[in-house]
C-alpha cells in the first residue's frame, strides 16, 4: 500500500480517536477548574466565616468585662455610706462616664426608690410610659438578685420615647448587703443600643453590622449600616448574663468578592485562564495540522495519479548517480522493476554494453555540474530482454527546497515508434520519387523507341549492304574491303548511340542512395541533355542553355536535381507542342544570385515561349496528381518543390515575355567553384 493510500484509510479512524481525547481532555481541564474555583471560594468563605466568628466571640467578651466593670463602679458608688444627695452626685458623674447606663436607681429592701439619677446624655427614658410601667422587669432582676446574691439582670424591654421612637433597655439588679442582711438595691438601666455604640471596639462596629436579637432573629438593637451584598455572613454568640440571656450578631457585607474572592481563587482563575488559551491554541495548532496534512494527501495522491498517467517515463539520481526515483511509465520502458532499479548506480542496467563507455563519460560531464542540452539529446537504451530502443533525454538539475541541488531528474520519450514513422515516410517518398521517375520514363518510352529507331535502322542498313557484298565470295572481301570496313564502323557508331541512349535513360530511372555533393551546373545540364534533346527533336524544339561565367558549384543531392531540370524541360517542351507555335525555344539558364544579402546561392531557370499558365490553373500548379494533360500524372511540379526546399531553396514561375512561362529555382552553392 502505498503512504497516502494508507493515509487516506487511517485518517477517520485517526479523527475519531483525536475527537474522542480532545473531549476527555476538554472536559477533565473543564472539571477541574471548576472544583478549584469551588476550593478556593470554599476556602474564602470558610476563612470569613472563621474571622467572623472570632469578632463575634471577642465582641462578647468585650461586652462581658465592661458589664463586670461597671458592676464594680457600682458598687463604688456605696462605700463610705453615703446620703441619697451624695449618691445622687456620684451616680451623675458615673453616668457621665458611661453612656451605656440611662438611669441608676437606689432602692431600699421593699423596693422603694431612694434616690435615682438619669443619663445627662438625653431625656429620661422613663419620662413618658413612667417608671412603674417596668416595675416587673426590676423586680424580676432584683429577685434574680436575691438567689444569685449578686448582680443578676432581666429580660430586655422596649420603652417608647416622648419623640416617637423607642429604646431597648435591660435591667440590671445589684443587691446591697451589710453584714448578711439585705438593704436595698442598686437597680442600672442599659440602653442596648448604646452598649453596642459605646462598649464594642471600632474596628468591629465598623466592618460589620451588630445587633443584639431574640431567638427568632427579631432585632432589638442595631448598630452599622446595613450594605447588603449577594452573599452576606452572619454570626451569633450567645451572651450569658446572670438572669437572662442576649445573642449578638454579626453581620459581614462581604458581599461575595464572589469570582475572585482572593489571591489564591483569583491566580487559579489566571492559570485556568492560561489553561484554557493554551488549549485553545493547541486545538488550533492541531486543527492547522490536521489540515495541513490532509492537503499533503491530496497532493501525494494527485501527483501519484499525475505520474502514473505520464507516458513520459521519470527517473531521479542523487549527486553521486544512485537511482532515486522512477515512475511506472519509466519501468514499462526499460522492462525493470522499481526495485531493480532504486539505489542502482552506473553502470545502469539499461545501458547496452556497447555505449557503457560513452554514457559512463556523460554521466561524469554532467556530474560535474555540466547542465545538459535545454532541449534535450537523444540516447540508446536496453530493455530487459536485451532489445536496444532509442530514446530523448531532458535532464535538469534537482533543487530542494533549500535551493540547493540534490541530484538531477530526467524525462525520458521512447522515440522507437517516432523513428518507425520518420524511416516510413522516408521510404513511401523515395518510392514516390521513384514512382514519379519511372513514369516519365514510360512516357519517354515512345520517344526513346523512336529514337532507337534511327540508328536500329541504320544499323540494320549497313549490316544488310555488307551481306550482300559478302554473298559475292572471299574475293569481295578484297574487292569491297574498304566499304565493308565503313560499313562495320557505321554499324558500331549506331550500335554505340543506341547504347547511350539506354545508358541515359538507365542512368536516370537507377535509385541511388541521397548524397549532397557538390556539382558543377554544367554537369547537371549534360546529364539531362540526352533525355531532353529526344523530346526535343520529337517536338521540333530549340534548346538553349546559357551558363553565367565563374559559376560556382552547387551543394545538392545530383540524381533530384536532374529530375527537377528535367520535369521543368519537358513540361516547357509540352507546353510549346502547339501548332501556331512556330518558335520553339526551351532557354535553360544558371546564374549566380542575391538572397537575403548572401550570394552564395545559385538560380536555374526553365523558360519556354508556350501557351503560358492560366490563372485557374495557377492556383492548383503545385497540387499534387493535378494535371491538365490526359496523359499527366501531375505529380511533377509538386515533387520538384519538395526537392528544392528540402535543398532548402525555392521553386517560383511567372510569365515569359513575350510570351510563355519561366520557372525558377535556387540552390546553395557547394563548397568547392
Ligand atoms: P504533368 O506534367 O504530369 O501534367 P506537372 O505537375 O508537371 O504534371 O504539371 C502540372 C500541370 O501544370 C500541367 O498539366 C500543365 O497544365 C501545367 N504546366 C506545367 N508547366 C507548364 C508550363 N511551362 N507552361 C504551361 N503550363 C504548365
Amino acid at each position: 500500500m502505498s503512504a497516502e493510500q494508507g493515509l487516506a484509510q487511517a485518517r477517520p479512524a485517526s479523527t475519531l480517536r483525536r475527537r474522542t481525547l480532545w473531549s476527555v481532555l476538554v472536559l477533565l481541564v473543564v472539571a477541574m477548574l471548576a472544583m478549584l474555583v469551588w476550593l478556593a471560594g470554599k476556602y474564602e468563605t470558610a476563612q470569613v466565616q472563621g474571622r467572623l466568628e472570632r469578632d463575634a466571640a471577642e465582641a462578647v467578651s468585650d461586652v462581658r468585662a465592661a458589664f463586670m466593670r461597671n458592676v464594680q463602679s457600682l458598687q463604688a458608688l456605696q462605700y463610705g455610706d453615703p446620703t441619697p444627695n451624695s449618691w445622687a452626685i456620684d451616680a451623675a458623674v458615673f453616668l457621665h462616664a458611661h453612656r451605656e447606663l440611662v438611669r441608676v436607681e437606689w432602692r431600699d429592701s421593699a423596693m422603694h426608690v431612694r434616690s435615682h439619677v438619669d443619663t445627662p446624655f438625653r431625656t429620661p427614658v422613663f419620662d413618658r410610659v413612667g417608671r412603674g410601667n417596668s416595675q416587673s422587669e426590676v423586680v424580676l432582676a432584683c429577685a434574680n438578685a436575691r438567689r444569685f446574691s449578686g448582680p443578676a439582670y432581666a429580660g430586655s424591654y422596649f420603652v417608647p420615647l416622648t419623640d416617637g421612637l423607642g429604646v431597648e433597655v435591660l435591667e440590671l439588679c445589684l443587691p446591697l448587703e451589710r453584714a448578711g442582711k439585705l438593704e436595698g438595691y442598686l437597680v442600672a438601666t442599659y440602653s442596648l443600643q448604646e452598649v453596642l455604640e459605646g462598649l464594642l471596639a471600632r474596628q468591629v462596629t465598623r466592618n460589620y453590622e451588630i445587633s443584639f436579637t431574640e431567638g427568632d432573629g427579631t432585632r432589638l438593637a442595631l448598630r452599622g449600616a446595613a450594605r447588603r451584598g449577594s452573599r452576606v455572613f452572619t454570626a451569633q454568640q450567645l451572651m450569658d448574663l446572670a438572669g437572662t440571656t442576649l445573642v449578638l450578631r454579626l453581620d459581614s457585607w462581604r458581599g461575595a468578592p464572589d469570582l475572585f474572592p482572593n489571591v489564591l481563587t483569583a491566580l487559579v482563575t489566571a492559570m485556568s485562564i492560561a489553561l484554557v488559551s493554551v488549549m485553545a491554541l493547541l486545538g488550533k495548532d492541531t486543527r492547522r495540522r490536521h489540515k495541513a496534512e490532509h492537503d499533503l494527501a491530496d497532493a501525494l495522491a494527485f501527483r501519484k495519479a499525475m505520474e502514473d498517467s505520464l507516458v513520459t517515463g521519470l527517473r531521479a539520481r542523487d549527486l553521486q548517480g544512485h537511482i532515486t526515483y522512477v515512475n511506472p511509465a519509466f519501468c514499462q520502458m526499460v522492462g525493470f522493476t522499481d526495485v531493480e532499479l532504486l539505489g542502482h548506480s552506473m553502470p545502469a542496467p539499461y545501458w547496452p554494453p556497447e555505449f557503457i563507455d560513452e554514457y559512463q563519460q556523460r554521466q561524469s560531464i554532467r556530474l560535474a555540474g555540466n547542465l545538459p542540452p535545454r532541449a534535450g539529446f537523444e540516447s540508446t537504451f536496453m530493455r530487459k530482454d536485451g532489445s536496444r530502443f532509442p530514446v530523448l533525454i531532458i535532464e535538469a538539475p534537482l533543487i530542494n527546497a533549500q535551493g540547493v541541488q540534490t541530484g538531477w531528474m530526467s524525462a525520458f520519450l521512447d522515440i522507437s515508434e517516432q523513428r518507425r514513422v520518420e524511416e516510413l515516410s522516408r521510404t513511401s517518398q523515395e518510392r514516390l520519387q521513384a514512382t514519379a521517375r519511372l513514369a516519365t520514363v514510360g512516357e519517354m518510352a515512345s520517344l526513346l523507341s523512336h529514337e532507337l529507331n534511327q540508328p536500329l535502322a541504320a544499323i540494320s542498313g549497313y549490316a544488310a549492304g555488307s551481306i550482300n557484298l559478302l554473298q559475292d565470295g572471299p574475293q569481295a572481301l578484297v574487292e569491297f574491303g574498304p566499304d565493308l570496313t565503313l560499313a562495320m564502323r557505321r554499324i558500331a557508331e549506331q550500335a554505340e548511340r543506341a547504347g547511350k541512349v539506354i545508358k541515359s535513360v538507365h542512368d536516370f530511372v537507377r535509385r541511388r542512395d541521397q548524397v549532397r555533393e557538390a556539382v558543377a551546373p554544367q554537369l547537371l545540364l549534360e546529364a539531362i541533355l540526352p533525355l531532353v534533346n529526344l523530346q526535343a527533336r520529337k517536338l521540333r524544339v530549340r534548346v538553349q542553355i546559357e551558363v553565367g561565367p565563374d559559376v560556382p558549384s552547387v551543394l545538392c543531392d545530383r540524381t533530384m536535381v536532374e529530375q527537377v531540370l528535367l520535369n521543368l524541360a519537358r513540361n516547357a517542351m509540352q507546353a510549346m507542342d502547339q501548332p501556331d507555335i512556330v518558335e520553339r525555344v526551351l532557354l535553360m539558364r544558371v546564374r549566380r544570385v542575391r538572397v537575403g544579402g548572401s550570394t552564395k546561392w545559385l538560380e536555374f531557370s526553365v523558360a519556354d515561349i508556350g501557351v503560358g499558365i492560366a490563372p485557374d490553373v495557377q492556383q492548383q500548379l503545385f497540387n499534387p496528381f493535378f494535371t491538365t494533360r490526359a496523359e499527366g500524372m501531375g505529380l511533377g511540379l509538386s515533387l520538384c518543390r519538395t526537392v528544392v526546399e528540402q535543398h532548402g531553396g525555392a521553386l517560383v514561375f511567372e510569365p515569359h515575355v513575350p510570351q510563355g512561362t519561366v520557372f525558377i529555382f535556387t540552390l546553395p552553392t557547394g563548397a568547392v567553384a
